[in-house]
């Protein structure tokens, strides 16, 4: 019998195994992958994730695979150009690193092993063990293998947005909104512009970072009813993109830009939350909460909400206060502190910026201090109802002379 089953062992599982067993629990941990393996996932994580990794002691050894760091980064929307970073601090990871889901996801395994997790490579969950309306277990098997059956206190799902323990509990989905876009990205040589996240001139986005291997990433997104167009030939569209976002940029990709790898396209799931506990189980990371790509907070959000539920299963195994409370602080907790960035990817991933986000960005890039504050949101570690208080950008607006008509302070259209 072990205290907790985790299944799915990526960047939500085997941080989560890791921290419980690290606690001294009794942990397995299972993935239908084996490790190294990759997902289709990009994989840029802000700040705020990396200060997570560094607080578990990972940073080091992620570091020393060679992914190089990024200092500088470059956002624009039509014609609002918005470069630099976020204001430096002790606490703080002082890059973005963008590591390979091969590199990343391996190191986590690799860390919830050493923590004393057991766990299982290969082995797919068929179903979970009923006990009446409790979740006691999961039966599957590693590959054409016999079944086998394990026995939990807690089964969680950390299997991402297709969660088959989602599934098998009937986990219901609320503030659920559809994907608004397609994705194809490939790694290429010959790409050295740093970090670009380049939106529009029309609804579409290309997105590049360093990686590892001296390699780099490029990504595209679209809106949907254009992915089967794009699909006819997805390296004429790529180049189209970045020349339509940015021709200097087009012409380097054209003279300089290799591809090596195959693309990877994606129509990617629907915006949600689902329910993410009852009667012994509880989900984490994709499978519990997903939103768009657009942002890169997958990661980040797996690493915070991880950490959350790792501290808050403890205080339910050891008695501090029941299961049952706990799980509900850790999803009332999660769906508060990602409030922010969840509507935001929801509105930004459209491609095209609202009158509201107009203003706000617009008027940040004439302002070098509110600058490294956008940047500073978006590595999660400036606070939104700062970067986005209707006292501050009323402050913005007049510091930068903005045109009256233009200050929108809220959503709901209201100017100051
Ligand atoms: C195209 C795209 C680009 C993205 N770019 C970024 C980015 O730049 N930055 C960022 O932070 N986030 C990004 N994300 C989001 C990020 O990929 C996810 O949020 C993250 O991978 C979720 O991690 P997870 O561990 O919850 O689930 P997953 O990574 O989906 O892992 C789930 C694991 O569960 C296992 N599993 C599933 N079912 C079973 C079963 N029945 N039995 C056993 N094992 C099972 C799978 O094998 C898998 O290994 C992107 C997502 C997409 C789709």
């Amino acid at each position: 019998m072990y205290d907790v089953i985790v299944v799915g062992t990526r960047v939500a599982g085997s941080p989560l195994a890791m921290l419980l067993a690290r606690k001294g629990y009794k942990v397995l941990a299972v993935d239908r992958a084996s490790f190294p393996s990759d997902t289709p996932s990009t994989h840029y994580i802000h700040q705020s994730g990396l200060n997570v990794l560094k607080s578990w002691g990972l940073l080091d050894e992620l570091l020393a695979t060679g992914v190089p760091p990024i200092r500088r980064l470059n956002f624009s929307y039509t014609g609002i150009v918005l470069q630099g970073f976020a204001k430096s601090s002790p606490d703080v990871v002082d890059a973005v690193y963008c590591p390979r889901r091969t590199v990343l996801d391996n190191i986590l395994v690799k860390a919830a092993g050493n923590a004393g997790a057991e766990m299982i490579q290969g082995f797919t969950v068929s179903e979970l063990v009923f006990d009446g309306d409790r979740v006691v277990g999961i039966r599957g098997a590693v590959g054409d293998g016999a079944e086998q059956e394990f026995r939990a206190k807690l089964v969680v799902g950390a299997d991402g947005a297709n969660s088959t323990v989602a599934k098998a509990v009937g986990a219901g989905v609320y503030d659920a909104s559809p994907a608004g876009c397609f994705i194809y990205y490939s790694y290429y040589e010959g790409v050295d512009w740093g970090m670009q996240h380049r939106t529009g001139f029309g609804e579409q986005q290309f997105a590049s970072w360093p990686t590892n291997d001296g390699l780099a990433l490029v990504a595209v997104m679209r809106k949907r009813d254009r992915f089967r167009e794009f699909r006819t030939d997805p390296d004429a569209g790529v180049q189209e993109i970045v020349d339509q976002v940015d021709p200097e940029f087009g012409v380097r990709l054209r003279d300089t830009g290799k591809r090596v790898e195959q693309f990877r396209p994606m129509l990617y799931p629907d915006n949600y939350r689902r329910q993410s506990y009852g009667p012994g189980w509880a989900l984490v990371g994709d499978a519990g909460y997903h939103k768009d790509p657009f942002t890169g907070w997958g990661i980040t959000d797996a690493f915070k909400y991880g950490q959350l539920l790792a501290d808050l299963v403890d205080e339910g195994l050891s008695g501090a206060r029941s299961m049952d409370e706990a799980l509900a602080e850790y999803q009332r907790e999660r769906d508060a502190q990602s409030a922010s960035a969840y509507e935001m990817a929801l509105d930004l991933s459209e491609l095209v910026l609202t009158p509201y986000y107009d203003s706000v960005f617009r008027a940040t890039a004439l302002d070098a201090e509110y600058t490294t504050n956008f940047f500073g949101l978006i590595g999660g570690i400036y606070p939104p109802e700062k970067y986005f208080g209707e006292q501050e950008l009323s402050a913005l607006y007049e510091k930068v002379n903005f045109p009256v008509a233009d200050r929108h302070v809220s959503k709901d259209g209201v100017t100051a």
